[in-house]
């Protein structure tokens, strides 16, 4: 059914007078996309709002407080670009930013762009139902609130909806115990205290990493290792900042061409062109680069063929065994049921040579898993460890989870979670048929999923704005995509996932996740076609009149 402007203004003014809060557009998240969103969407002049589950801005960098929370982007690379006076006035401290200091950065941003005073904080969505007749989104809060909106973004973050095991006891733990995202805010004394770390991906690496030297004992609880390599993290000085400031230009610049939007591209020669002895000498170059370059500056090969990506594996377990003295430990972290950069690379600091502490234990919980929590600590089968504090390092519901964890429904009352039952389908990464009016900022299948954050919401925040402004120029209150052009990208991004080697992996890029119900099955969840081939593709279909989408 049609819905023409004035039945949404109707219905906007009625039920506003009824108690209903309604906006012209409401954004889901104040994080690093939401954030950005509404600046942008104030600045063409649209009424709107955003509503944030936590108790202030940051989203992510508010959340994770664990010791070692830092990024794997450089810091200067993960800065908004859209403000020339924001990028000179910004001093980052360290090459890879720890999260007080991201957390800080988001908080100066909303405070310079006086953007606090529509957001609404400790504001959890509980559902969102699209009224095809008055042609609104309404949404129900946590706290009792209804609200309306024409337009609802969700910008709730690919990594927001945490997953703790699902052992039986989580409860019955006397001492502390807690999931990363949900750290406490108040300090947490390690010191002296026997501490368990349970995962190994990126967050638990990166906590390892940091607090070994510095507790009583540690217990790391591993079911299967990750391939690390080093962050070399260190500090930026006023000199090089300044340096850093001067070439903005050239450094955005080079984030807009890579796949990933990093200063890290692919190396242009072919793995199959270069003799062994030199890939090795580029190898050895890589492992002592700071960030990401190891991973994405590598032969493109490493990423898409077995021959050089076991190749390439074999250089990087060796680095392994060279770091950890116990040679058993050693055999322990060196993955061998996939290869390196098929799941996602933490980039670590001090991490293999945590386990060269005599206070530091692996414990290798595919050889006796563990059974239960119990009130002393954790019970695998074969021995019962005994601490004062638990660490769940066990990762999220990634891309989907956050969106299941709403009742959304869309036309005639379906649920988005029912119509992701099996994995997502999108059109773009924005749009899911039958949800009109629904435009996902950081939505599965799209380009944010799989690069440099900032970088990629740029893209969809800044498409989303230009799609408001075209409706509202046109008279247009309702968009949705068609069945055609939703399968159609399926495909697309199902024919990528077949290009690449972590088309295998068992980890969030294939929806894996062994703690959530059907989680067990390969999912289409990212776009593997780079950022510069999605920001050209999303580009054309909006030169062309927003093909593939009705509005009316
Ligand atoms: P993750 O990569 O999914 O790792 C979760 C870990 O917990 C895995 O080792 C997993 O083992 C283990 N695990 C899960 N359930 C378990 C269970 N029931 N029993 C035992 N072990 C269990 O999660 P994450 O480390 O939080 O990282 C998620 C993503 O967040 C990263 O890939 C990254 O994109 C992002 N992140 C970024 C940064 C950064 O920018 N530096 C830092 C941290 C995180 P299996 O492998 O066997 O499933």
């Amino acid at each position: 059914m049609e819905t023409h402007a004035t039945d949404v203004i109707d219905a906007a003014e009625s039920s506003h007078q009824g108690g209903v809060e309604h906006h012209e557009v409401i954004v889901i998240g104040a994080g690093v996309c939401g954030i950005y969103a509404l600046h942008r969407l104030r600045e063409i002049g649209v009424d709107v709002k955003v509503l944030e589950a936590g108790g202030d801005v940051g989203g992510t960098w508010y959340w994770n407080r664990y010791p070692g929370c830092r990024f794997d982007s450089e810091s200067y690379s993960y800065g908004y670009a859209f403000s020339t006076e924001l990028l000179a006035d910004w001093h980052w401290t360290e090459r890879f930013s720890p999260q007080p200091e991201t957390l800080r950065y988001l908080e100066h941003v909303v405070d310079r762009f006086d953007l606090r005073r529509d957001m609404r904080f400790d504001s959890r969505v509980e559902s969102a139902h699209w009224d095809e007749v008055a042609g609104l989104w309404r949404l129900h809060l946590v706290d009792g609130a209804d609200m309306t909106c024409e337009l609802l973004l969700p910008a709730i973050g690919l990594l927001s909806a945490p997953t703790l095991p699902r052992y039986e006891g989580l409860d019955d733990f006397n001492g502390l115990s807690f999931h990363t995202y949900q750290w406490p805010h108040e300090p947490v004394d390690l010191s002296d205290k026997r501490v368990a770390v349970v995962g190994t991906g990126a967050t638990g690496v990166q906590i390892i990493g940091a607090i070994a030297a510095h507790v009583g004992s540690l217990h790391v609880f591993q079911r299967r290792p990750n391939w690390c390599a080093p962050l070399h993290n260190g500090p930026i000085s006023d000199a090089e900042m300044d340096d850093i400031r001067s070439r903005y230009d050239e450094i955005l610049e080079r984030c807009a061409e890579t796949p990933g939007g990093f200063i890290h591209g692919p190396d242009s020669r072919s793995y199959h062109d270069v003799a062994p002895g030199d890939r090795y000498a580029f190898w050895e170059e890589l492992y002592t680069q700071p960030g990401f370059g190891i991973w994405l500056a590598n032969f493109r090969e490493v990423l898409m063929e077995e021959e050089a990506n076991a190749e390439f594996s074999a250089f990087v377990a060796d680095k392994i065994r060279q770091r950890v003295n116990d040679p058993t430990i050693a055999e322990k972290l060196i993955p061998t049921d996939h290869g390196f950069g098929v799941q996602r690379v933490p980039l670590e600091t001090n991490y293999y040579e945590a386990y060269n502490h005599e206070h530091v234990h692996l414990v290798d919980i595919s050889e006796a898993p563990i059974e239960r929590i119990v009130p002393e600590g954790i019970r695998t089968s074969d021995a019962t460890y005994e601490f004062d504090v638990i660490i769940y390092a066990t990762g999220f519901d990634a891309i989907t989870g956050a969106f299941d964890r709403m009742d959304i429904r869309g036309r005639d009352g379906v649920a988005l979670r029912d119509v992701w039952d099996t994995g997502p389908r999108t059109y773009l990464g924005v749009q899911v048929v039958g949800f009109p009016n629904l435009i996902m900022l950081a939505g599965p299948q799209g380009a944010s999923v799989s690069t440099n954050f900032p970088r990629a919401i740029e893209t969809s925040v800044e498409w989303a704005s230009d799609l408001i402004s075209h409706m509202r120029s046109n008279g247009y209150h309702r968009i949705e995509c068609t069945d055609e052009s939703q399968d159609a990208w399926v495909r697309e991004v199902e024919d990528l996932y077949g290009m690449v080697l972590l088309r295998n992996a068992r980890s969030w890029f294939t929806g894996y996740n062994s703690n959530v119900d059907g989680h067990d099955i390969k999912r289409h969840m990212i776009y593997n076609g780079g950022a510069p081939r999605y920001r050209k593709r999303v580009a054309t279909v909006a030169a062309n009149g927003y093909d593939g989408f009705v509005l009316s």
